[in-house]
């Protein structure tokens, strides 16, 4: 890999993990001074989207950059990290990592990046490939030698494999061979190129900073370093992005769009601006939505921080029962979830909130959250409620019940242990003992979104983690687990 600096402290670790979902957030910028420090502003508002690594790559004009490291974008690219003065040039693409498995190897740090016949190419993916593991396979028993366990490597490979010339067509050429949700941000010595998948899964923006152009994943990445948003790349749309300007290209045969509702509930910031819709706006929607279904009789309206705000302010907008701080969060511990195991999980939540005691005793609580996964943080935190002497608590999630895993980059357990999977609401209710729970509905949740309701023939967005309706083939779970492990045989 000439002039590649990369972090190469790998982790000696089996090269399969169980599981190849990622969900993460994109960066890159063409043609502007400071383009690697530019990327770790970006990375840095992306924080949310991962927040278990994270890597970017510069071209300085002679060579590629890398610099991959796991944590923070600030513990790698702020001031202690330093890491960012390394970063010379003025185009670059960033990424950061985000994996439920706690193994995770320091080689599956993106952005990748190889030294092809036609020159380096850097790659960044937000998303899963649902077919990486059968790529993989055929890609192996072709001679190709992997270094992660991460899919989008297969794109790589099938980048440096195409026998088409140019770099575009080359790309084009790999992601036709791919199934599953990409939005990818690449960079080669003349070119910034982004793509999303045909559905449109994941979201992926265009933006303007004095001439530079920026592609990010949402829109709060552009207003951190002060750049303008152009537009929404589309699904299954290809820009390339070179001195001379922008080309667009749309080289996939089209697919129904099927941006990902959850991004709209919980996963994008609610500050940005995705496909057309402010994710404050929708999540207040939410709220309303969820008031007018399921009223009930309270003193106050208290949101599960942060992921419930929006929608607990919308709640309460519409029901006219008073919005109340009730539970205060510690900012300095990361999200719950992303713990490895369940001891862990069970102590970050008591790290991460406290009740307001003051303001909860003797009082009859509408709680708000917008999702139950496990149920663990409803379960603690209705407890906590409790404990601090509400009279009452009521629990209202701002989405559908989370029924099936998400298989196109949102990070959710296995559908086995998705509480809504294994138990019906009134049994979720006395799981997480609260005296009443209600979910908004799949119409509300459309609603919310700008839709008259859900089109069950052909619903308007990939819902599937609420609904089991998988828009894209699971070529890779359909041969179930075995498929990895035979991969592992063959190998052998
Ligand atoms: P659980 O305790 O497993 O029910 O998790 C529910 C909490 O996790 C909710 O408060 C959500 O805000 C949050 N959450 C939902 N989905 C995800 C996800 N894919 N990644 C991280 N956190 C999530």
């Amino acid at each position: 890999m000439t002039g590649l600096t990369a972090d190469t402290e790998f982790e000696d670790k089996l090269p399969f993990d169980d599981a190849f979902h990622e969900e993460c957030g994109v960066f890159g910028i063409f043609d502007r001074e400071d383009a690697g420090a530019l990327t770790a502003l970006g990375l840095h508002a992306l924080q949310h989207r991962g927040q278990e690594a994270a890597g970017i790559v510069t071209y300085d004009g002679t060579q590629f950059i890398a610099e991959r490291h796991s944590g923070l974008v600030s513990e790698a690219f702020g001031e202690k990290g330093g890491h960012t003065k390394k970063l010379k040039g003025s185009c670059a693409v960033g990424h950061n990592r985000y994996s439920t498995t706690g193994g995770s190897m320091a080689r599956n740090i993106q952005p990748m990046f190889a030294d092809l016949a036609g020159g380096g190419l850097a790659l960044a993916h937000n998303g899963n490939l649902t077919n990486a593991r059968h790529l993989r396979t055929r890609l192996v028993r072709e001679g190709a030698i992997f270094q992660s366990t991460s899919d989008t490597e297969a794109i790589l490979h099938l980048v440096a494999q195409s026998k088409y010339g140019p770099v575009v067509e080359r790309l084009i050429d790999a992601l036709k061979q791919v199934e599953g949700a990409y939005s990818l941000v690449a960079l080669t010595s003349k070119k910034l190129i982004g793509v999303r998948d045909p559905w449109g899964v994941r979201p992926l923006v265009l933006g303007e900073l004095e001439g530079a152009s920026i592609l990010a994943s949402e829109t709060c990445a552009l207003d951190i370093i002060g750049a303008r948003f152009v537009r929404d790349i589309k699904p299954g749309e290809m820009v390339v992005i070179t001195r001379d300007g922008i080309e667009s290209y749309m080289p996939f045969a089209p697919q129904p769009e099927r941006f990902c509702i959850f991004e709209y509930v919980y996963f994008a910031r609610p500050d940005s601006t995705v496909e057309g819709r402010n994710v404050y706006d929708a999540r207040g929607r939410i709220g309303a939505e969820l008031a007018n279904e399921s009223p009930v009789d309270a003193d106050m309206v208290v949101p599960v921080p942060d992921s419930g705000v929006p929608a607990a302010l919308g709640f309460a907008r519409a029901s006219g029962i008073p919005f109340e701080l009730g539970i205060i969060r510690n900012h300095y511990v990361g999200r719950t979830f992303i713990e490895p195991t369940d001891s862990v999980r069970h102590l970050g939540v008591r790290l991460k909130h406290n009740p307001n005691r003051a303001l909860l005793a003797g009082r009859r609580v509408i709680l708000v959250d917008d999702s139950i996964v496990r149920g663990t943080t409803s379960k603690k935190i209705v407890q906590m409620v409790r404990d601090a002497g509400a009279s009452e608590v009521h629990m209202r999630i701002a989405s559908p019940p989370t029924t099936n895993s998400c298989f196109y980059g949102v990070d959710t357990p296995n559908t086995e242990e998705l509480l809504a999977h294994r138990m019906t609401t009134e049994e979720m209710r006395r799981f997480i003992g609260a005296d009443s729970l209600a979910f908004v509905s799949m119409d509300g949740l459309y609603r919310a979104v700008g839709e008259p309701k859900r089109n069950n023939a052909s619903p308007q967005f990939c819902d599937a983690c609420f609904s089991g309706s998988y828009p894209i083939s699971l070529t890779d779970m359909n041969g179930g687990q075995s498929g990895q492990l035979s991969l592992l045989a063959e190998v052998a």
